[in-house]
């Protein structure tokens, strides 16, 4: 794993062309395809999109626009067990929502499926495609292993005749799920096992979600994939390294048809620390109600990030400065948080949100004034003004701001310690309200100095602490729900039985604050929209559960905390001694 720094520093070195460009250049140089370049985007619809495909989203569309090229959105739904028009439609969201367009060029693989089955057809023509007869078990044990060839399928030397009839039949729904397949005719002794007489269609009795039940045999994705591109006219199909092995076959296919002929570039995919990136796993949380849905905001699917705050900006600047690389790794999940920082550091409004409100009275503030303390919305972009946010008496500050007994270098608010309270006045702690029956202290009585108005003192004294706060009386309710890792390991399930993730769930990943109090200038705040509550991190309005008058916020990230660095440093140090 390599620290954000480094990978930031040695994507800044590179520039920004990869050794995909690099080919495509080539290409484009040469005339290889008539100069032009087209991509496509190919997902699966059985599940959300995650933040890995945003990769070859940014990849495949980035690739297109920076040579002036197109990209099709092509739905790969050859599987009518898994895939579902929900999906479709939420991948079709997000892809708009991380800022893409395929124009008119939105495809489906089920669309060609006549075309499919006609390719077939020739091929059984040509003697390269038998029907073959053996169970799925049979298929696997004739297939061989690595180290040892397969042997031929008792069904491989049927006449083309019979093939043709079987198929047609197979087609017209004569035969019993998984009674027969159509295989490819290739090399039962192939070093490749892939290209040992690889499976081109099954019986499957599913509904399709756009084909309905028109069609009981379908493709496999070796034979639609390759085909797919070819009828688009894509010049560069550009998949993720597992899929290496496989592109012998999607060229023999291509070759053996006589059909125009993409070539398959494969990169290696993106991994993120504490992350699981496989749709399976994902719909496992969901299905086993881990989450709260494909959009929690602690999944890493574009839909749960969106949910969580994440910006489109962040999601595409995390996929640029970690590369386009030809061997696998892991990206440290911190990279992520701070691509979306570094956004929303410069675009999100500053608010004053108290998490865990605490009561602070200031004894020598006249009863019923109310002040209007002007604040500025972004120290990053003086562009975007100030806003007025109401002082009065009674105010809230952060329960975590008061100690009784500070410990070193606690420089917040403890009895008879002055601070700033941020754009407003200093405040002296002058004396504590304590519950009886606890001893906690539940209430601050404090003095604020008048010559101190909009934080800082004519006679040039410092004060070493600045808190947020809001005024009791003019604040507003709501609800704030922390996120922290969902998965506890950096790669979850790894040297577990089973590789089994879910064990490393974390069962603190969601905690949920009731009672904030945020300033009033955030009534009616619209749903997705981001701030950074000062001293506290990014947060994002709830678009689910937030409503009129009842705000609910996610926090994005928190801004780093030099607090919790102290503390824990005095710990170690003291763990030392
Ligand atoms: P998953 O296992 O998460 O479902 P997949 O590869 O099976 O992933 P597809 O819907 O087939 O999902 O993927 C569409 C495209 O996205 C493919 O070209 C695939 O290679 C690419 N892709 C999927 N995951 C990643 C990833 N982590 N990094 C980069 N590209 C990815
Ligand atoms: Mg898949």
């Amino acid at each position: 794993m390599k620290d954000t720094a480094a990978v930031i520093d040695e994507s800044a070195e590179s520039g920004s062309t990869d050794f995909i460009r690099s080919i495509v250049a080539e290409d484009v140089a040469t005339n290889k395809y008539g100069g032009r370049v087209h991509t496509r985007f190919p997902p699966e619809p059985n599940g959300y999109l995650h933040i890995g495909h945003a990769k070859s989203i940014c990849l495949n569309f980035g690739v297109a626009a920076d040579f002036g090229g197109l990209c099709n959105l092509r739905f790969d739904d050859t599987n009518p067990t898994k895939e579902e028009a929900e999906y479709v439609e939420s991948m079709v969201e997000d892809i708009r929502w991380l800022g893409f367009d395929w124009g008119d060029r939105l495809f489906y693989a089920s669309d060609y499926f006549e075309q499919l089955y006609q390719y077939a057809v020739q091929l059984i023509k040509a003697g390269k495609a038998y029907v073959c007869d053996l169970s799925g078990d049979e298929i696997r044990e004739y297939r061989g292993t690595l180290t040892e060839p397969g042997r031929d399928s008792p069904y491989r030397t049927r006449s083309v005749e019979e093939n043709l009839d079987l198929f047609q039949r197979m087609r017209a729904g004569e035969f019993e799920d998984g009674a027969r397949v159509l295989r490819a005719k290739i090399d039962m002794a192939s070093l490749n096992v892939i290209m040992r007489d690889p499976v081109m269609y099954r019986i499957l009795r599913a509904t399709h979600h756009r084909r309905g039940d028109e069609w009981c045999i379908y493709p496999m994705y070796d034979f639609a994939h390759c085909l797919s591109d070819s009828l688009e006219g894509i010049t560069h199909s550009i998949c993720t390294l597992e899929f290496e092995n496989n592109r012998p076959l999607y060229d023999w296919f291509l070759d053996e048809l006589e059909v125009y002929h993409p070539q398959q570039i494969e990169f290696a995919r993106l991994n993120l620390s504490y992350t699981v990136m496989s749709k399976r796993k994902l719909l496992e949380l969901v299905e086993g109600g881990y989450v709260s849905g494909w959009d929690d905001p602690r999944m890493p699917t574009l839909s749960g990030l969106r949910r969580r705050g994440y910006t489109p900006e962040a999601i595409r600047e995390l996929c640029n400065i970690t590369g386009v690389a030809k061997s696998n790794s892991v990206v440290d999940i911190s990279m992520l948080e701070y691509c979306v920082r570094k956004d929303l550091n410069l675009r999100a409004p500053r608010v004053m949100g108290v998490l865990r409100p605490f009561r602070v009275v200031l004894d020598n503030y006249p009863e019923g004034q109310v002040e209007e303390v002007e604040m500025v919305n972004n120290p990053e972009d003086p562009g975007m003004g100030t806003r007025k946010v109401p002082f009065s008496r009674v105010l809230y500050i952060e329960r975590e701001d008061f100690r009784e007994d500070p410990p070193p270098k606690y420089f917040r608010l403890a009895p008879g310690r002055e601070v700033r309270l941020r754009y407003a006045y200093f405040i002296t702690c002058v004396d504590v309200v304590k519950d009886e029956s606890t001893g906690e202290v539940v209430e601050l009585h404090c003095t604020y100095d008048p010559a101190t108005r909009g934080g800082s003192s004519p006679d040039g004294r410092k004060v070493r602490g600045t808190l947020h706060w809001v005024s009791v009386a003019h604040s507003l309710p709501a609800e704030v729900r922390l996120y922290d890792r969902l998965l506890l390991s950096p790669a979850p399930g790894a040297g577990r039985e089973g590789s089994d993730f879910k064990a490393d769930l974390n069962p603190d990943s969601l905690e949920t604050l009731t009672s904030c109090r945020v300033e009033p200038s955030l009534a009616g705040a619209a749903a997705g929209s981001r701030y950074q509550f000062e001293r506290q991190g990014y947060f994002c309005v709830d678009s689910v559960d937030s409503a009129e008058g009842a705000l609910v916020f996610n926090r994005t990230v928190p801004l780093r905390d030099t607090w919790a660095k102290i503390e824990k440093a005095q710990r170690q140090a003291r763990a030392k001694r």
